[in-house]
């Protein structure tokens, strides 16, 4: 008979590296040369190890580009030995498209010479990321082990870029956060979007400039694409009916909310108006409107509510 304390002195010993989550990831064809890795459409939470973004991943002659690296270190990993996988080579390049971790902590895994995104986003590494991180370990514990924060070394440009005979179009937009990129494949005419669209997903909004953010999607709306990969959700075959969703929702959302504010209702009724029946399809719609709410609402206060004393 094994007593228990043996067993107990037994596990203590193993190597914690034995229970470390793994994740299984899946890739689907969008077009010729071009993979989706989808994520859950979920909030970040230790069930997914944050792989609630969407990864692309593109072949070209000069090796795999991954448009988004992931949450983690590993899941940064992951991402690459599938990309090697499906496309044959390493990954040449990685466009971080926002700073939010589950698209750009992943990052972690390549060197900082592969890692291309905006001098803003460059910037906000050493603002925001470090209380992004913080917030990320307390979410998902050991998925985290051994990431570090981006460092991209290179400069994602507007303008076309040739890597491996691939033409890229790359974009430098704001509003969903304050540098978005997206990434146009001509050859396919495949526009991924980052988290400026979504696609039957209700959008986060924790840095969003509204305004900017409508702009950009005006942008997004003219470019020929053919189908959209959105940053969260499925992938929208046509060209323009994510875009439209995402503006319809961000549309919805201020006035609701400054009337909320109006009629007196305190943040938690806010958070608990009725959700428009055409917005039934949106996963996570509730979650993302009382979270949008603790966005919105100081500078909602900040604005109609006069100082007492001046
Ligand atoms: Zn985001």
């Amino acid at each position: 008979m094994i007593a228990r304390r043996h067993l107990l002195g037994a596990l203590a010993g193993m190597p914690l590296i034995a229970a470390a989550p793994h994740y299984r990831l899946a890739a689907q064809p969008v077009a010729a040369g071009i993979w989706v890795v989808r994520g859950a459409d979920a909030p970040i939470a230790m069930a997914n190890g944050g792989a609630i973004a969407n990864i692309s991943i593109i072949a070209t002659d000069a090796g795999a580009v991954l448009i988004d690296a992931g949450a983690s270190h590993r899941h940064g990993l992951a991402l690459a030995a599938l990309a090697r996988r499906l496309t044959g080579k390493p990954v040449a390049r990685v466009y971080l498209t926002h700073l939010h971790p589950d698209h750009s902590f992943g990052a972690s895994a390549f060197p900082a010479g592969l890692v291309a995104a905006t001098p803003a986003v460059a910037a906000q590494v050493t603002g925001d990321a470090a209380g992004f991180s913080t917030g990320l370990y307390r979410l998902l514990g050991d998925w985290m082990r051994g990431t570090e924060l981006p460092a991209p070394a290179l400069v994602a440009e507007a303008g076309p870029v040739l890597i491996g005979g691939r033409r890229l179009r790359l974009l430098t937009l704001s509003g969903h956060s304050a540098s978005d990129l997206a990434v146009l494949d001509e050859a396919t005419g495949t526009l991924i979007a980052g988290d400026l669209v979504f696609h039957n997903r209700a959008p986060a909004t924790p840095h969003a400039d509204l305004p900017a953010w409508r702009r950009a999607l005006d942008q997004l709306a003219g470019l020929g694409q053919q189908r959209l990969v959105p940053g969260h959700g499925p992938v929208d075959p046509t060209p323009g009916t994510a875009i439209a969703q995402t503006r319809a929702w961000i549309d919805w959302l201020e006035p609701a909310l400054k009337a909320a504010m109006d009629a007196g209702l305190t943040m938690v009724e806010a958070g608990d108006l009725p959700i428009p029946p055409r917005f039934a399809g949106l996963a996570v719609a509730r979650l993302e409107l009382q979270r949008s709410v603790s966005h919105f609402w100081p500078a909602l206060e900040a604005a109609r509510l006069p100082r007492v004393g001046g």
